[in-house]
């Protein structure tokens, strides 16, 4: 069996507010990813089984692959319909928020979410949570929401009800956060949790193929031509770096997560260990940096880019032209070298 994690006291917290409620509202991060997504929809099936009246909100759209997960067409939008994202946080008796640490992630729930008073808990991964709820299930520790949510619904005596459905939501919530297990997976209980939900009837090859395998053409195409044509490899500085204009954006019919994990692959070519991603917006050009062992591009994007994020993963903002942001990439890179550099 797994080591129980959580403390008894929240566990407790937990089962007299759920055992209490009637309606509850799941919320989960602004531009949800397969974990956000994964972990509400599993505790809609999870607690609608259980009798409960269980409805999941969402900030804004989410990308077009999860809405294949079981229950997705039930997710409330709160961008389309933000009168009823209103009345859900009246109506509902405890509002359940995963995968998410402040008010600020919701986006344009925030307000609602602030001012909503009734009974919350807070499942979540992310480091320092600051969000006011009345138990705080935390543990940055946990590769994915949906893999502590697990253990969250073994502890409240849900295993059992864990069905397919849910188990299959729960992986994908698993598979996302990790990369479908290439990183921020070396738990062992990982793998018990996984052999679970296998047992349950998840398709892990299913959700390979949906998660991480589908693509669009016109993305496809643009990855290959942001590789071939516009990515350039500092070798001097183990780094490389991607932009891509408005105007190449357009010509290969750029929708929101065309780009996505393109900023990762310079990383595989041996010797690189700092890539970075220029992506030409309507006000700004946006930036995001991923590195391998301990050069910190949360800290180059917090210092020059009004952003932040993690050690090896990070983004923010450049005000400026592509060949003006281009060229500071690279002072910076030319200023850094003994600093951050480690080949
Ligand atoms: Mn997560």
């Amino acid at each position: 069996m797994i080591s129980r994690i959580i403390d008894e006291k929240s566990i407790h917290k937990a089962k007299s507010l759920i055992d209490n409620a009637e309606q509850i509202l799941v919320v989960t991060h602004m531009t949800p990813d397969g974990d956000a997504i994964g972990s509400s929809l599993a505790a809609m099936h999870v607690f609608s089984a259980i009798g409960k009246d269980v409805r999941v909100l969402i900030p804004d759209l989410y990308l077009a692959p999860l809405r294949k997960l079981p229950g997705a067409k039930e997710i409330v939008d709160g961008s389309r319909y933000p009168d009823f994202a209103e009345k859900l946080f009246e109506t509902s008796d405890l509002v359940i928020c995963l995968d998410f640490n402040e008010p600020s992630r919701v986006g344009r729930l925030e307000p609602l979410l602030r001012k909503c008073t009734k009974p919350k808990i807070l499942i979540d991964h992310h480091l320092n949570p600051d969000l006011e709820a009345d138990v705080i299930i935390s543990h940055p520790e946990m590769a994915a929401t949906a893999y502590l949510l697990f253990r969250v619904f073994c502890r409240l005596e849900l295993f059992n009800i864990i069905d397919r459905p849910a188990a299959q939501c729960l992986l994908a919530g698993m598979m996302t956060d990790t990369g479908n297990f290439a990183y921020n997976c070396s738990d062992p209980e990982l793998y018990i949790v996984v052999a679970e939900l296998l047992r349950k009837g998840a398709d892990k090859e299913a959700l390979y193929r949906l998660l991480f395998n589908t693509t669009s053409e016109n993305s496809m195409r643009l990855n290959a031509y942001a590789i071939l044509e516009k990515m350039k490899v500092f070798d001097e500085y183990g780094a490389a770096l991607i932009s891509l204009s408005r105007e190449e954006l357009n010509r290969f019919h750029y929708v929101k997560g065309d780009t996505e994990g393109l900023v990762n692959r310079p990383l595989a070519i041996p010797g690189i260990c700092y890539s970075a991603f220029m992506r030409e917006e309507s006000d700004c050009i946006r930036v995001s940096m991923r590195s391998v062992g301990d050069f910190p591009v949360n800290k180059v994007c917090s210092e020059h880019f009004d952003g932040g994020g993690h050690l090896n993963a990070a983004g923010g903002d450049f005000h400026g032209t592509m060949a003006e942001a281009e060229e500071f990439f690279r002072s910076l890179l030319q200023e850094n070298k003994d600093k951050y550099i480690h080949k």
